[in-house]
């Protein structure tokens, strides 16, 4: 990540030049102040000098001058000053008794009255004798004010010069030395850092100075090279960190995979089982055994094992018989199995409590089994093994066993799954398969009842021909149907004379064999398909007969009197002959809408009515009657 700079850039040198030179300029104009006012005195004090040793060498001269009024010779002595630049106003007073003082005076051209330049005043006394002292005048002496000023500026002028000079030197110099010592030295550091990168953190930072300098870049150095030791740390340890993420993601993936390999199987395991049960449930009654085989050999094979066993219980010993058996290399040796199965007289106690065991290999099932409850299963040798039971609500339905080949010593969970759905379904279907068992046999003896009972509900129990029920129904039946048709129907009502008579002569046992032997007769006799022959009462029979008209039907009632007739049934009570006879009353009828049976049996009753009136033995149509004896 680079940082971006703000604002200009400046090297802390030049910056630290740029303040020194403040710093210097500030000082300058300070010493200027200074050393100015300090130049000014010191003028100042010279210029006060001469004048004071100028005093001192005129006073004698200009007293004794004026003492003497040598005029000529104060004005040369005045004039003698001219060249003295100091002198910027000379005046000389000279006192006369009582009259006015005269000036003498003299000024340098361009002299103007100053308050800053010095200025001397001294009387000027002679003693012309010793020890006698006269005031003769004064003498008054004025500094040149633009002298002091020259000089001044001089000094300033070099003091400047100097302070300037000074201040260069010493901001070039620290320029020098900060460079030298710190930006060199920081732009290395900032080259090394801007460098920087994961792959170079093992270069350390080495700056191009002695080695015994100990200082605040001693202290960077320093800082910057445990930095990047401690970097090189944090990077290998995320470098480590990385690695072993990057370890756990494959190993995640690894289990992502195995897992997705596992449910995969196991979904195929259970699609198996699904189909399996599918084949089970649309399997007929009769091919269920064998649908139950194959489903085991499906299971078996799919599980790669190479034996298969499924035994069920017997009430008899041995306990156990072979339902069946499958063997990869297609032998199977029931024959062999038979001794063996009689060490198996139960179910073995590990396998009733947990229902399902998975033995990697043989030794493992003789730990739970003893030698002959295993003898059956290790009949040849054996890998890993299965063995699953058949039990459920108290019932013991039998024992699967698969076993796989020698070697093969795995059960994966999918296949344990695999093993146990099928156990499931078997053990279902078995319960099924009994539970339908028990069904149809119900079924099958329900159906018997009720066809018994439909025989008995539409016959007459004493004779076995139709009852009053079924003649009932078949009338409508027949009615309707003529009515479509337009045939007609006749209808005949037999009733054998003087029964109650027979009855009380022979006693009700032979009343019912007379009624059976008549029927038999009426059997015979009425024998063309769609003709309807029924006991409707006590010794009362009627005989439907579809499609046939009034002639025909009274020929099928005179060979049924004939018939019963010829029976020759003693009938000592009988007041119409010596054996049994019948009355039969004719009604025909083509039937019409607007028009029911009723009217039919009423008009065959009718005529019953009237053969028992007429004498009996005898026929007696609703229409005019057919001479007897004409058939
Ligand atoms: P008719 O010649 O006028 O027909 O006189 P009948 O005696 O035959 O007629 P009735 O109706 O008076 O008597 C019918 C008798 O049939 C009365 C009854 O004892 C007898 N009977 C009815 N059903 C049975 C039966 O199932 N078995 C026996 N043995 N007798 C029966
Ligand atoms: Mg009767
Ligand atoms: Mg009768």
């Amino acid at each position: 990540m680079h940082l971006k700079r703000s604002g200009s850039s400046h090297s802390l040198g030049s910056r630290l030049v740029l303040v020194t030179l403040g710093f210097c300029f500030v000082f300058t104009v300070f010493t200027v102040a200074v050393r100015t006012y300090s130049a000014w005195n010191e003028a100042w004090s010279a210029m006060n000098a001469d004048l004071k040793l100028l005093e001192q060498v005129y006073r004698p001269t200009l007293s004794k001058a004026i003492w003497e009024m040598d005029r000529d010779s104060l004005r040369a002595s005045i004039e003698s000053t001219k060249p003295l630049a100091v002198v910027g106003h000379i005046a000389l007073t000279i006192r006369s008794g009582d009259l006015a003082s005269e000036v003498i005076e003299r000024s340098a051209d361009g002299w103007q009255t100053s308050t800053l330049a010095p200025t001397r005043h001294s009387d000027l006394t002679y003693a012309p004798f010793p020890g006698g002292s006269e005031n003769v005048g004064s003498l008054t002496l004025a500094g040149d004010e633009r002298v002091l000023w020259a000089r001044l500026r001089g000094e300033v002028t070099d003091i400047v010069v100097t302070q300037l000079l000074q201040s260069l030197l010493l901001a070039g110099l620290i320029m020098l030395m900060f460079n030298r010592s710190v930006t060199v030295h920081v732009q290395h550091i900032a080259r090394h850092l801007g460098q920087l990168a994961p792959d170079k953190m093992g270069q350390a930072l080495r700056l191009a100075r002695n080695p015994k300098h100990s200082d605040e870049l001693t202290l960077l150095e320093t800082g910057v090279n445990q930095l990047q030791s401690k970097l090189t740390d944090h990077l290998a340890q995320l470098h480590h960190y990385e690695e072993e993420l990057g370890a756990h993601r494959d190993h995640l993936a690894d289990l992502v995979q195995e897992r997705t390999a596992e449910l995969e199987s196991l979904t195929e395991a259970q699609q198996l089982v699904l189909s399996l049960s599918n084949r089970l449930i649309h399997a007929s009654h009769e091919s269920f055994d064998a649908s139950q085989r194959e489903c085991l050999l499906e299971v078996a094979q799919r599980l790669g094992a190479n034996r298969a066993l499924w035994l069920v219980p017997t009430a008899a010993s041995p306990a156990f018989r072979v339902f069946t058996e499958w063997r990869s290399d297609g032998r199977t040796e029931s024959q062999a199995s038979e001794p063996l199965l009689r060490g198996l007289i139960q179910v073995p106690q590990r396998l009733a409590r947990e229902e399902v065991l998975f033995f990697g290999n043989q030794a493992e099932m003789l730990l739970c089994l003893n030698p002959l409850e295993a003898a059956i299963f290790t009949l040849q040798p054996v890998g890993a093994s299965a063995l699953a039971l058949l039990h459920s609500d108290g019932e013991n339905y039998g024992m699967l066993f698969i076993g796989k080949p020698l070697g093969q010593c795995e059960w994966l969970a999918q296949d344990r799954a695999l093993v146990t759905m099928t156990a499931q379904l078997l053990l279902h279907s078995v319960r099924h398969q009994a539970q339908l068992l028990n069904i149809l046999s119900t079924q099958k003896a329900l159906r018997a009842a009720n066809a018994q009972l439909e025989v008995l509900s539409r016959h007459d129990a004493l004779t076995g021909l139709f009852n009053r029920r079924h003649f009932d129904e078949m009338k409508e039946a027949e009615f309707q149907r003529a009515l479509r048709t337009g045939q007609p129907l006749s209808l005949l009502i037999c009733d054998i004379d003087h029964f109650k008579a027979f009855n009380d002569h022979y006693g009700h046992a032979r009343g019912d064999q007379c009624l059976r032997d008549v029927a038999q007769v009426f059997r015979n006799v009425i024998s063309r398909s769609g003709d309807v022959l029924a006991r409707i009462g006590g010794e009362e029979f009627a005989v439907m007969l579809p499609n046939t008209s009034e002639p025909d039907a009274w020929q099928v009632a005179e060979r049924l009197r004939v018939a019963v007739s010829d029976l020759r049934l003693a009938h000592a009570a009988s007041e119409t002959g010596s054996h049994v006879t019948i009355s039969i009353g004719l009604a025909q009828l083509l039937p019409r809408y607007g028009t029911d049976f009723e009217a039919l049996f009423e008009a065959a009753d009718q005529a019953l009515y009237r053969a028992k009136s007429k004498g009996r033995d005898r026929i007696e149509s609703s229409l005019p009657p057919i001479p007897q004896g004409v058939v």
